[in-house]
């Protein structure tokens, strides 16, 4: 598809675009676990986050939280959430890992390198700059390399 347009602002992750030539960029993953419960047993909160060092880092109580459409019947659903490694979860690329030895960002700039030598491509997003960021970040990020990009034809 890429002929067909002068330029791809790519969403994809950067280190799959590339083939993994360098080896995968580590990302942590989420695994859910779902469970029916009676609607009337109580739950604490809407969400519960874990300190300690079970497997399990936070369950949701959906019918806790204001406006969600709660499911017809007598039970409701609660979610456990595990962490593990996205090779674990169907390669779901959730959080890019910051480890202290920066061993990650080398890599990352292997990609950037690759990718620096495409002129009519720019990865964005979590995956395609390998941050973790938030919704309104992603957007931000987005606009701001369009605008880049915007205004670099209009000085060519
Ligand atoms: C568990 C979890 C909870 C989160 N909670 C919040 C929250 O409460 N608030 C918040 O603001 N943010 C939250 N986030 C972060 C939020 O999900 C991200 O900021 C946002 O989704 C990132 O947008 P994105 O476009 O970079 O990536 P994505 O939303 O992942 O979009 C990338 C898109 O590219 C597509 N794609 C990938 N590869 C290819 C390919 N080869 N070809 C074609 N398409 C491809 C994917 O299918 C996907 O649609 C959460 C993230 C996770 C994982």
């Amino acid at each position: 598809m890429r002929a067909a347009y002068q330029h791809c602002f790519n969403s994809m992750a950067i280190d799959e675009y590339f083939g993994e030539v360098h080896g995968p960029l580590p990302y942590r993953s989420i695994r859910f676990h779902h469970r029916l419960v009676p609607r009337g047993v109580a739950g604490l909160a809407a969400t519960v986050n874990f300190t300690d060092d079970q497997p399990f880092t936070r369950e949701t109580d959906w019918s806790l939280l204001p406006g969600h459409i709660l499911r017809p019947g007598p039970e409701k659903i609660l979610t456990l959430e595990e962490p593990c490694d996205n090779r674990d979860n169907n390669h779901e690329r959730y959080y890019p890992v910051k480890s202290t030895d920066g061993a990650e960002q080398v890599l990352l700039e292997k990609y950037k390198a690759m990718a620096a030598l495409l002129p009519d491509m720019t990865f964005i997003g979590r995956c395609g700059t390998y941050m973790y960021l938030d919704m309104h970040q992603v957007i931000n990020q987005s606009l701001a390399g369009v605008r880049e990009w915007l205004l670099s034809r209009q000085a060519a």
